[in-house]
């Protein structure tokens, strides 16, 4: 029996295919399913299975190095930017696959956010596909798995995840010891991902992101001058976000590294490619608290415009705080659709100035009513 999967919350019919799926693994796997239904999850305990000599008892050195993302045969390839490059492809699965694994044992290839391949990129791991090396399993996740080419969807066995319920996402974070205010407040305002609603439910600076955009809503509100300072506090609230996770980074990586130190070539690749990845999560990370900040303060907007029409808390994204009442309606209104046009841009275009961005979005909020 595989542990480490049968630990993997919901999504019980994935589950139980992933853990046959142990015992004599396909070549390649999608993982298909919204965001935040635990497909990382998912993912993490697979690998620990796949690598793991007792198929994934969770305490193994193999075991804890693959759930750490961290585990030598492990490679892993998330978009730089809007995409994955083919080099990316090229450097990180297509000629690995084919050498020998940096530990005995299988290699494993995992591709987040699949459906960001490039052509190029997606035509370089199909020829992996083609003739799938006897010791590797690629894993694709994606939330728009109907966007890879057919090519290789066709060579891969799919497995469907469904989006998770806010009441199991709830019952979970409790379950893990989280307060249950919190746990209910951190399932609303992630609308349901697991991932990020445990992240806010356990860490201290979880809702830091919602104060500062309460504060930029509040600054905002003021007129236009408060909506270049409404800017200014979601970028700082950004950059300090980035440094504390490039600390929480360092701190990982130190000890792997006296683990390793002085090993031979292949290990000091290995803690290469791992420490490639965090510098890229570190410079996408700012990014994504931008999205958290922004998300949060459309949801204050939208509760101010749901109680202005006689809603309770219970519709209430927010229903631990009061919506502003100096806040017009009119103006929630507008701020509203401009904060989500701008997450969107944002979304979309890797290249665009965030400050300029965020400032237009905000000043559409402290015009007055034409
Ligand atoms: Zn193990």
């Amino acid at each position: 029996m595989s542990e480490v999967l049968e630990r993997v919350p919901g999504q019980r019919s994935a589950v139980a295919f992933l853990i046959q799926a142990v015992l004599r693994p396909h070549h390649a796997y999608v993982l298909a399913g919204p965001e935040g239904s635990g497909k990382s999850l998912a993912a993490r305990a697979f690998v620990a299975a796949l690598l793991c000599r007792k198929g994934g008892c969770g305490s193994c050195r193999d075991c804890r190095l693959a759930l750490a993302d961290r585990h030598p045969n492990v490679f892993l390839v998330e978009p730089e930017g809007r995409d994955i490059h083919v080099d990316t492809v090229r450097d990180e699965i297509w000629h690995p696959a084919y050498r020998t694994a940096p530990e005995p044992g299988r290699k494993v290839f995992v591709i987040r956010e699949a459906d960001r391949l490039s052509p190029a990129a997606a035509d370089t791991l199909l020829k992996v596909l083609e003739e799938p090396p006897a010791d590797a399993v690629l894993l694709l996740l994606s939330a728009r798995a109907h966007e890879l080419p057919e090519t290789v969807l066709s060579r891969c066995h799919v497995v469907p995840f469904t989006a998770l319920a806010e009441s199991f996402v709830i019952e979970v974070l409790v379950g893990e010891g989280a307060d249950e205010t919190r746990a209910r407040l951190a399932a609303r305002l992630t609308g349901g991902n697991l991932g990020r609603a445990r992240r806010l439910a356990n860490d201290p600076q979880g809702l830091a992101f919602r104060d500062a955009a309460v504060r930029a809503v509040v600054a905002a509100a003021s007129g236009p001058v408060g909506a270049l300072r409404a800017a200014d506090l979601v970028l700082a609230a950004a950059a300090d976000y980035r440094k504390h996770l490039k600390d929480e980074l360092d701190d990982e990586l130190a000890p792997f590294r006296d683990e390793r130190g002085g090993a031979e070539e292949t290990y000091r690749a290995a803690i290469r490619r791992i420490e490639i990845r965090f510098q890229r999560r570190e410079r996408r990370a700012e990014r994504d608290y931008v999205d958290w900040v922004l998300l949060a303060a459309s949801s204050l907007l939208r509760d101010r415009v749901v109680g202005a029409i006689g809603g309770g808390s219970e519709l209430a994204m927010n229903p631990d705080l009061e919506p502003d009442p100096a806040l017009s309606v009119d103006r929630a209104v507008r701020g509203l659709a401009a904060i989500e046009e701008a997450r969107a841009a944002l979304a979309e275009d890797m290249n665009l100035n965030v400050r300029l961005v965020v400032e237009r979005a905000f000043l559409w909020l402290a015009a007055d009513a034409a």
